[in-house]
């Protein structure tokens, strides 16, 4: 009995022991029939110069529409989507659909030459050895369409390897995409990398703009982080505006572009495509 007892002893340790490895699989073979099932799909969240009020792009955010829990948001499932390395064909799948949207906007003439949409893309795709492979074979098929799409990464993701980053994003660059550092401010980038790493746009972190009202120290760091920026010669994109304020002190620095809130949530490709046909070349939506 005693033996029995040992045993079962051990395997309802090792059952709680997996537990969290469990669900961690329910989860990620969810995932994987999410992908297959085309249960992925992206929302647009437009960004604006707000100097001139024009759409100047925007950015695609994945969503997913779970067969019994209804839309699931990122932070419901892209921790596990990293865990287990699903993230790298979820981001695949993504930049697909990007694609076709922005070939689209173009043949519909909806998009002023200078529109770019923006891809996020997890620091594991950075370093996958298919991510240069893939984006040749779009380059080769629409430059057109690939010279106007910006790729964003963390500042996280960026700065844990900076060599091999330094060397990934020279190469992404080569086949004409840009390169965003996202979140930017909240890292532990050091100037002396961010000088180093051949990005063209800096998104400045939303928690910056949050605290954006006259006098205050967030005001101070945003106005230094658009200057850094000048004197990079890169751009900067101010995220998560949601007040008039904000917008507000974001004009009086002399920044042009922002997402958020307060100018559009993200929105249904068919609700962008409605906002574009809406604001039909060189018309303000401010
Ligand atoms: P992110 O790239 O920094 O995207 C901005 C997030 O802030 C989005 O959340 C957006 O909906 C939200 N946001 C926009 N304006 C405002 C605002 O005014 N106030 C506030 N509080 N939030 C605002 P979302 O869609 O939940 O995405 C969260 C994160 O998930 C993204 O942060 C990005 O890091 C990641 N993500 C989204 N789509 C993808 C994807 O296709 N691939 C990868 N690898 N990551 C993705
Ligand atoms: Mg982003
Ligand atoms: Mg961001
Ligand atoms: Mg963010």
């Amino acid at each position: 009995h005693a033996k029995r007892g040992g045993r079962d002893g051990f395997r309802i340790y090792l059952d709680s022991m997996t537990n969290e490895a469990h669900e961690l699989m329910s989860k990620s073979s969810g995932l994987k029939q999410a992908l297959i099932n085309q249960e992925l799909f992206v929302d647009y969240q437009p960004q604006f110069d707000i100097q001139t009020g024009l759409i100047v792009g925007a950015e695609a955010l994945v969503r997913w529409q779970h067969p019994t829990k209804g839309r699931l948001m990122p932070s419901e499932f892209l921790e596990i989507a990293e865990q287990t390395g699903i993230i790298v064909d979820i981001d695949d799948y993504v930049f697909d659909l990007v694609f076709h949207d922005l070939k689209l906007l173009m043949q519909q003439d909806l998009v002023s030459q200078d529109f770019k949409l923006s891809v996020n893309l997890s620091g594991r795709k950075l370093f996958s050895k298919a991510l240069l492979e893939n984006l040749k074979t779009y380059h080769e098929r629409a430059p057109e369409v690939t010279n106007r799409m910006i790729l964003e990464l963390t500042e996280r993701d960026m700065i844990t390897k900076l060599d091999r980053c330094i060397e990934s994003i020279e190469n992404i660059k080569r086949l004409g995409f840009r390169v965003a550092i996202d979140d930017f401010g909240i890292g532990y980038s050091s100037l002396g990398a961010l000088k180093q790493l051949p990005v063209d746009i800096l998104k400045i972190d939303q928690s910056f703009i949050s605290g954006l009202d006259e006098g205050s120290v967030d005001n101070v760091i945003t106005d230094s982080i658009l200057n850094i920026a000048r004197s990079l010669d890169l751009c900067a994109v101010a995220e998560g505006v949601e007040t008039e304020a904000q917008l507000q002190a974001l004009r009086s620095i002399g920044c042009h572009v922002a997402q958020g809130y307060y100018l559009s949530h993200p929105i249904t490709k068919d609700a962008f495509i409605t906002m574009l046909s809406n604001t039909a070349a060189g018309s303000i939506w401010l």
